[in-house]
């Protein structure tokens, strides 16, 4: 009897076990609209929303549009057509959504914007992302901090990177960092030797590396052939690696030209294998399982008829709303910590280093 019992009781579990996905599932269909797989902050964004998705009991799909915005269009419209529940996007360009969003609410499906704020629409439902504007505070420290510890006392030569300017939070970044480095600049303890300030002329187009390096290349030459380049503002770890490349042609970080102190985020491999190199100073670790889990539960409120969490509800205006948010931490991150706040979450792995 008892060996019955416990033979029922195995059956009915993994009777269990092996059905839970398609009942799960039925719970509704997520669209997940990614920008690019071309960092690996947006592949963990979208393995690590599959997985809490699919364990909620939603089916999901997952499109990358490897940042060509009629691409992302195309995707998104097409969710809208099959009829998804929710869609997650994590726009290319924030300004380019406003007609499938209206068409989107119009078929009853609620939209979150995931990481970057879409813009001039009244149909964005929720917004998960990082406090952007921390973001760049904690990387203009970071770079005041490097330049004190590896130059002494100022001035400081330094240039600034931004992110693209179709993207909402390289704003936030931007003035974040400002924030920091506006009275620094005004006092006279740090100097942009080129004069080129402002997201409009610093932005770098899709934020793209190579973009940053030549236009590093083109500073080096133009403004630095006989003065020292102490610190550069770089707002994403791509743009970083390719502004080390640049320097490193020039010979920055050998003999006894000292590498620049240079700032980025997303603590990707490259970048903390580069901290622990000693050329990349410093990055910004987002925990992107972290910002899955709060779009998962944004979308799992929405569709079972609660109220979504939210803990800001006055930053982010994007030109027709207010849209109600909720923001994450996020953790300035140089050689001193990788190891505890990268590692030491399962972020990276010792072995990937
Ligand atoms: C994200 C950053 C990322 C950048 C480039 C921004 O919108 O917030 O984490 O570095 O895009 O992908």
């Amino acid at each position: 009897m008892k060996i019955l019992t416990s033979g029922l009781t195995a059956l009915a579990l993994s009777v269990g076990v092996l059905s839970a996905p398609a009942i799960a599932q039925d719970k509704g269909t997520i669209g997940i609209a990614m920008p690019t797989k071309s960092s690996a902050r947006w592949i963990s964004d979208g393995e690590s929303m599959v997985a809490e998705f699919e364990a909620a009991g939603y089916a999901t799909d997952l499109q990358y549009a490897e940042d060509d915005i009629p691409n992302q269009l195309a995707q998104i419209e097409n969710m809208v057509t099959k009829g998804v529940d929710v869609l997650v996007i994590a726009a290319i360009d924030g300004t380019t959504l406003s007609n499938v969003l209206e068409n989107a609410h119009f078929a009853g499906i609620k939209t979150i914007a995931y990481d970057r704020l879409i813009r001039d629409s009244e149909y964005v439902d929720y917004y998960a992302t990082f406090d952007n504007f921390k973001v760049g505070v904690q990387q203009a420290t970071s770079l005041v901090n490097g330049l004190k510890e590896r130059f002494g006392d100022g001035p400081y030569n330094v240039e600034l990177f931004g992110g693209s300017p179709d993207d909402n939070n390289a704003y936030f970044f931007y003035n974040g960092a400002m924030s920091v480095l506006q009275p620094m600049i005004d006092a006279g303890d740090i100097k942009i030797v080129s004069g080129q300030m402002g997201m409009d002329t610093v932005g770098t187009l899709r934020w793209d590396g190579a973009v940053a390096q030549a236009r590093m290349d083109n500073l080096l030459s133009a403004h630095y052939t006989d003065k020292q380049l102490h610190g550069a503002l770089a707002p994403y770890d791509g743009l970083s690696i390719g502004i080390l490349s640049s320097l490193k042609g020039v010979g920055y970080g050998s003999g006894d030209l000292a590498m620049p102190i240079v700032t980025g985020q997303d603590a990707e491999l490259p970048s903390i294998k580069s901290i622990i190199a000693g050329e990349q100073y410093s990055t910004v670790f987002k925990d992107t399982r972290e910002l899955a889990k709060v779009a998962v539960s944004m979308a799992d409120a929405l569709l079972q008829g609660g109220e979504p969490e939210i803990n800001d509800t006055s930053t982010y205006d994007n030109g027709v709303k207010v849209v109600p948010s909720y923001l994450l931490e996020p953790v300035s991150v140089d050689v001193t910590n990788y190891e505890e706040i990268v590692i030491g979450s399962g972020y990276h792995s010792a072995d990937d280093l």
